[in-house]
């Protein structure tokens, strides 16, 4: 690695302390309250984590009503260059129990199946992570099989706040203006709603998801549709000719749709039609569908698929209505990031210099640097470490953690340099 010896075996420990520390921190967040926070359990971490920053001697640490929490490391002497924003969630999925958490480390990895000391049932088999295999030697974490691990996004927290560490307790390190933020609700969609923006700089950057070197500036292009097919009613046994069955007809209508665009039959750079659900009577029908893509021509294709296939049914019809409505949900984060593209290239060579291969993806979904690019923010995505995420077979290899705390190191680094 790029760094001395020293810094690194800083990092290492100090990350896996962190991380150990803040998993068995109970904050699920909740969809189902209405409140902000969902839980005010996740105020447990958010206080923890004002504290500790406020014992690295961080700047202006404030953690609001809302439980976002914002800290700034001032610049190292003499470094004149952008502020960054690094940025991570503090809750835990609410698909699987994030309470009691008991991390569980198997040093020297083997490469064999993982098992859990709490299920015996429950196993992680090279089938179900293949990744497990280059951690061969390494240690790797898990839950104890009863919850989700909580790498997702804990890992994240641990790795900004070890690196901020280290930039304070390395004054060789350089480094502009840093400016912490750690998110409730990412979850359950809800983590940017009451993030105070003027509070973030321009240029931020997630530490959330996947194996080191993932590395995402691009996110769905994505539509809702909601098509209402109007039938004509008549008593079944004196229909002939007259009846038009609004449910029948919008069944025949779904089938004519191309049957490989769907989610479970695409991956990487593919888009989709996907049905969320289905309703009707004779008279009247409705189905609502979500469209994606990466890139707008395409979807707006599939849109004009929709609009001609309702002009043929409604000319083989007479008497059917159908109602197409179309609803920009959101952008691909790209249609931002393209206009600040040394964002995403510094974070390559921050990657790169940590000898790390930069494994560039496309997100198939929306995340919460996504919204913040889109509110003028630019936030590509950089992984931190964490795998099987939302499930008792989530797990993080040690190593991870330390290069995802290594990269935000050199990435601070490479904005001294821009
Ligand atoms: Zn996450």
């Amino acid at each position: 690695m790029a760094l001395p010896d020293k810094i690194t075996s800083f990092l290492d420990k100090e990350v896996l302390d962190r991380f150990l520390r803040y998993v068995q921190v109970y904050t699920t967040s909740d969809e189902t309250t209405g409140t902000y926070p969902s839980t005010q359990r996740q105020f447990d971490l958010g206080r923890m984590l004002e504290k500790e920053c406020k014992e690295l001697g961080l700047k202006d640490v404030t953690l609001d009503e809302h439980c976002y929490l914002y800290a700034t490391l001032p610049a190292s002497a003499g470094v004149k260059t952008e502020t960054i924003g690094l940025v991570a969630h503090v809750d835990t999925s609410p698909a699987v129990s994030g309470e009691n958490v008991k991390p569980y480390l198997r040093a020297n990895y083997d490469g064999s199946a993982l098992t859990f000391p709490d299920d015996p049932n429950l196993q992680v088999t090279t089938q179900d992570s293949p990744e497990l295999k280059e951690f061969v030697g390494d240690t790797i974490i898990t839950g104890s099989g009863t919850t989700l691990l909580g790498a997702d996004d804990k890992a994240g927290v641990a790795e900004i706040m070890t690196a901020v560490a280290a930039m304070i307790k390395f004054q060789e390190l350089k480094h502009g203006e840093i400016r912490i933020c750690f998110t409730p609700d990412e979850e359950i969609g809800q983590g940017t709603d009451k993030i105070t923006l003027a509070k973030l700089p321009k240029f931020n950057y997630t530490m959330d998801g996947g194996e080191p070197g993932e590395l995402e500036a691009e996110c769905f292009d994505a539509w809702g549709a909601t098509i209402t097919f109007k039938g004509v009613s008549v008593h079944p046994g004196y229909a002939k000719n007259k009846m038009v069955n609004a449910a029948t007809v919008l069944a025949r209508f779904l089938a004519a749709l191309p049957e490989w665009e769907t989610p479970e039959h695409t991956e990487l750079r593919e888009g989709f039609f996907h049905i969320t659900g289905i309703s009707g009577t004779e008279e009247e029908a409705t189905a609502k569908m979500i469209i994606r893509d990466f890139v707008v021509p395409k979807n707006e294709h599939r849109m004009d698929h929709l609009r001609r296939l309702k002009e043929m049914f409604e000319f083989k019809h007479p008497g059917l209505k159908i109602n197409l409505e179309f609803k920009h949900q959101y952008e691909n984060m790209w249609t931002v990031m393209e206009k600040f593209p040394e964002s995403v290239n510094l974070a390559r060579q921050a990657m790169e210099a940590a000898g790390i291969p930069v494994k560039y993806k496309a997100i198939r979904g929306g995340t919460d640097g996504a919204r913040l690019s889109l509110m003028g923010h630019p936030t590509p995505n950089i992984f931190a470490g964490g795998m099987l995420f939302h499930s008792r077979k989530e797990w993080v290899a040690k190593s991870s953690l330390t290069k995802a705390a290594t990269v935000i190191v050199l990435l601070a680094e490479q904005w001294t340099k821009k």
